[in-house]
């Protein structure tokens, strides 16, 4: 069974490949194979948009697809930036400005905790969804730290971690990440259909 990983974001991507990549009898699709729609996060929840992109791209493609959204929680700005993680520092969507800008908003804030939520939706072209939740708690280091992996992995620290997100192998983050979490929850599904397939 085909499933499309309706995402742009090459971090991500790669890390749901690296997730899911080997149920028996799912062939993943990029999209780098199929045009795919651009598909604007006008929902007001992870829930939503997460809901909009799979199905909005199951329908205009045909495939099953596979689409998360995410976001960072921060306690000291209530739960912000959350859905808007992305696009936290204005448009076009600037990783090293976001996380700069967190740092400003962060400055002299004793409380660092923070978590990272994903929510994955598994949508087919007839409208049928699932849809799974991970978390990640953490804090919000002082400075930028790392190199690896994307977006405000620099500055996230996971609980009982010194490490940054960044500063881990690629290995390391996907065992214990939100988006591991929340993948996981799909996996039977998966599964499932590609049997009945
Ligand atoms: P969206 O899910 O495409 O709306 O993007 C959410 C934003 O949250 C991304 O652009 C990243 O900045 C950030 N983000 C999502 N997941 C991660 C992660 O695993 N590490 C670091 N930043 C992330």
């Amino acid at each position: 069974m085909k499933v499309l990983i309706g995402t742009g974001n090459v971090g991500k991507l790669k890390e749901v490949l690296a997730i899911l990549g080997q149920i028996p009898g799912i062939e993943w699709v990029t999209p780098a194979e199929i045009a795919v729609p651009d598909v604007s996060e006008t929902g007001t929840t992870l829930l939503e948009n997460a809901f909009l992109k799979a199905q909005t791209i199951a329908a205009s493609t045909g495939l099953a697809t596979l689409a998360e959204d995410s976001g960072l929680e921060v306690e000291a700005l209530g739960g912000g930036p959350g859905v808007r993680s992305a696009r936290y520092a204005g448009e076009p969507p600037n990783y090293t400005a976001n996380n700069q800008k967190l740092l400003a908003a962060l400055a002299g804030v004793p409380d660092r905790r923070a978590r990272f939520r994903t929510v994955a939706a598994l949508a087919l072209p007839d409208g049928q969804a699932w849809t799974a939740e991970g978390v990640l708690e953490g804090t919000i280091a002082e400075i930028p730290r790392g190199v690896g992996g994307f977006g405000y992995d620099p500055l996230f620290i996971p609980l009982g971690e010194t490490r940054t997100l960044a500063e881990m192998s690629a290995d390391e983050k996907n065992a214990l990440t939100h988006r591991r979490r929340a993948l996981e929850g799909l996996r039977s599904v998966l599964a499932a259909l590609a049997r009945c397939d």
